[in-house]
């Protein structure tokens, strides 16, 4: 069950929307990619628990996804206390991801924003190996936490964008297994409406993601920490 790479969102569909691409590409780079949803989707205006569950299986496959768990948290009750940092630790150091990928730390959706706050300190308390341990099951700290940035409009650039040209496809096939979500939808979790089809606004906004790389289409994320380059001739993206 073990992972390389952990996309943790608060609601099925949340991964596909912010990070999909990124997920895809990884897959099938070789890594082991998986996708931990915090909660089941019960309190969501459309569909049921149940349907969004066999959504979210299809969603997984169709990003290359090898696992996706749930961990039963409540929905639209997000919060980051004690027995919900534990479930998280206890997951964390069942996958072991490398790296994490989490929410923006500010959202639409409350659960969103603890989702991100929630993550972030499961990372570091599965660390330490008196937190909750049990026996046969060793702590472990992912080496890096990047936050997905799509969609927001805080006054924060990317740390860096990924190129999902090449994913862009799977990741809108992945999103369009949310049918009980999404069909005749105008707004989804941090996407804002603007009276335009969904999927459109979609595919707009990961090209402008894109265009900051001079690619056709991205996903951007930031880091607190920077971004460390090795060799400045190998930078990529054009200044003029
Ligand atoms: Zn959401």
């Amino acid at each position: 069950m073990s992972v390389d790479l952990l996309a943790i969102a608060a609601h099925r569909d949340d991964a596909e929307l912010t990070c999909g691409g990124t997920l895809a590409r990884a897959a099938r780079a070789g890594h082991r990619v998986g996708i931990l949803d915090l909660t089941q989707g019960e309190s969501g205006t459309r569909g049921s628990a149940e349907l969004r569950a066999a959504e979210a299986e299809q969603a997984a496959r169709a990003l290359g996804v090898g696992v996706r768990l749930n961990a039963g948290l409540p929905d639209a009750h997000l919060r980051n206390d004690e027995p919900s940092r534990e479930r998280l630790v206890q997951l964390l150091r069942e996958t072991r991801p490398r790296v994490v990928i989490l929410p923006f730390p500010v959202g639409r959706h409350p659960d969103h924003r603890i989702a991100a706050e929630l993550g972030r300190d499961a990372c570091y308390l599965a660390g330490l190996a008196k937190y909750a341990a049990r026996p046969g099951v060793e702590p472990h700290r992912p080496f890096k936490v990047l936050y997905a940035l799509a969609y927001r409009e805080d006054p924060v650039k990317p740390s860096f964008v990924v190129d999902i040209s090449d994913s862009f496809d799977a990741k809108m096939a992945a999103i369009h297994c949310y049918a009980s979500q999404f069909e005749g939808a105008k707004a989804a979790g941090e996407i804002f409406p603007t009276g335009q089809d969904l999927y459109e606004l979609i595919r707009v906004q990961s090209a402008h993601y894109g265009s900051l790389i001079r690619k056709a289409y991205g996903e951007p994320y930031f880091t607190h920490e920077t971004v460390a380059v090795d060799d400045v001739l190998s930078l990529g993206v054009s200044s003029l």
